[in-house]
């Protein structure tokens, strides 16, 4: 048997990467901690599922038309897509999920060498990307649970160039209102490009919330990132797009391989955007969700935040990935914030009113 030569096979930034380690599917965790139930309030998932008229899509698809690849390119999503924001479609670029089109920026736009800017405390997937493609990726501390906007410029170099911002944060729920956001693309002039991730968009009700969407037009060097994943009740079919400047977007499509999305995602995408009780249904759910939520926590004498997004975050007075396999055995998943940085912390998504009396009943025990 030939020797495998590992170490001189694998370069050193992917030696130093540790990989990440996905949850056990629902039966094999029930077993692990002897639960009955398990509600799943790590993932940030829509508790109201996908939008009937993605359902029925859904529904439509011939299941011999699994033989044939799909549209390359996504084309009549982002035909929808370019309609519904009175863009060009191919200003739209579709992703297997938000996360690989992550990975198309900074493959477009990096090499050994440069860096990219973001926060210590924030989706960690734009930091990851980057460490495993060699790239360095400078964290800027967040300054009360926001995106330093100051403090990023003054990280920014000769080789920085992309910056990533999650708007509104995932986990804090902290967000830039259009002001702030201006300010902040007015000081890169163009230098950068500017990524503003939109995962939770939808879910913000405030009139200063920016829509980065409407900001391309007077900044090219902006990219905007959505997902089907969370509003839209996708997270299984993976898909999500990313919106820009055309000049950017013919440099981003060079970095991406074709069909990686699926025929069944795209359907159901371009059906779910046509509904719109949808989103009032779920703001509704996800508003009343944190008001109950938030009253347990103060009951508790819990410190937590409450901002936008379809989450929260609650401190706690033990070490949060003990706190996690406590409430497993209780049927509740959270998502254990050490690996954002938050020793301590929980992330917890907004579910159904039962979930989240679950959830609460569940502290209560592990507190007691
Ligand atoms: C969930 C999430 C994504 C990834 O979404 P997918 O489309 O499921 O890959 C991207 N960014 C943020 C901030 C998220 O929370």
């Amino acid at each position: 048997m030939p020797v495998l030569s590992l170490d001189k096979l694998v370069p050193d930034y992917v030696k130093r990467f540790e990989p990440y380690i996905p949850s056990k599917p629902d039966q094999e965790l029930m077993k692990l901690y002897g639960c009955k139930r398990l509600y799943r309030l790590n993932n940030n998932e829509n508790p109201l599922g996908p939008p009937a008229a993605a359902l029925e899509a859904l529904g439509l698809f011939q299941p011999t038309g699994a033989a044939v690849y799909p549209s390359g390119d996504s084309y009549y999503l982002r035909q929808k897509l370019a309609a519904l924001h009175g863009l060009d479609p191919d200003q739209f670029l579709v992703g297997n999920g938000a996360n690989e089109v992550i990975t198309f920026v900074i493959k477009a736009f990096c090499q050994e060498g440069d860096n990219i800017i973001t926060a210590d405390k924030t989706f960690a997937v734009y930091e990851w990307v980057a460490e495993f493609s060699g790239i360095e990726a400078r964290l800027v501390p967040l300054k009360e649970f926001t995106f330093d906007d100051q403090g990023m410029l003054a990280r920014a170099g000769e080789r920085t160039k992309v910056f990533f911002i999650c708007n509104p944060n995932n986990p804090t729920g902290t967000y830039w209102d259009e002001t702030r956001l201006r300010r902040f693309l007015d000081a890169v002039a163009g230098r950068q490009i500017v990524v503003m991730d939109e995962a939770y968009c939808e879910f913000v009700e405030n009139d200063d919330f920016p829509d980065g969407i409407k900001l391309l037009e007077e900044y090219p060097n902006l990219i905007v990132f959505r997902t089907f994943s969370k509003m839209y009740g996708l997270a299984g079919l993976r898909i999500g797009y990313l919106a820009g400047d055309l000049k950017v977007v013919d440099i981003v499509r060079r970095t991406c391989v074709v069909y990686s999305v699926n025929t069944l995602a795209q359907g159901a995408a371009a059906a779910a955007l046509d509904d719109e009780g949808h989103i009032s249904r779920t703001r509704r759910l996800i508003r009343a969700g944190k008001i109950y939520l938030r009253q347990e926590f103060d009951r508790l004498g819990l410190e937590s935040r409450s901002g936008e997004g379809c989450y929260m975050m609650v401190k706690l007075p033990m070490s949060d990935t003990l706190a996690y396999r406590k409430l497993m055995t209780h049927g509740v998943m959270v998502r254990s914030m050490t690996g954002f940085r938050y020793p301590n912390w929980i992330r917890v998504s907004i579910g159904s009113h039962e979930a989240m009396e679950a959830f609460a009943g569940a502290l209560k025990k592990i507190l007691r």
